[in-house]
């Protein structure tokens, strides 16, 4: 005859399995006695500051994610090409726009100083004339 013992089994009030009563823990989160799988289990851990999406303008209609992927991209493009470096004419500094902070000096593309922003410090990206 098989013999499980003399372990009393108990169901689990949030999974609704049945687990050795003995092995039963008080959930601190649940606030009820769980099974031990139930206790091992992480719960989704609730994070205040999830990343939210920035507030934007009511989209038109027939807006999908591929357009928004694609509206992004433009604008990283954009930013990248147009507002972080501008070349002064008859000038050999270029105007740069440091992405950091948007705080804007002067350039030397030849010697290429600064090598980080005055304002923030943070690195110069690259630059790569655009003059020939
Ligand atoms: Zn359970
Ligand atoms: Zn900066």
């Amino acid at each position: 005859m098989m013999n499980f013992g003399q372990e009393v089994r108990a169901k689990c009030k949030k999974c609704g399995k049945d687990a050795p009563a003995s092995e039963f823990k008080m959930h601190y989160e649940y606030r009820m006695m769980v099974c031990p799988t139930c206790f091992k289990g992480q719960p989704k851990p609730v994070v205040p500051n999830a990343p939210k999406e920035e507030p934007v303008a009511p989209k038109a209609p027939g807006w999908d994610k591929e357009d928004e992927y694609l509206e992004k991209v433009t604008k990283k493009k954009q930013e990248q090409q147009t507002s972080t470096f501008q070349s002064i004419p008859g000038s050999p500094y270029v105007q740069c726009k440091c992405i950091h902070c948007k705080y804007t000096f002067k350039y030397d593309g030849i010697r290429k100083t600064p090598s980080s922003c005055p304002y923030c410090n943070n690195p110069v990206p690259k630059y790569t004339s655009k003059q020939f």
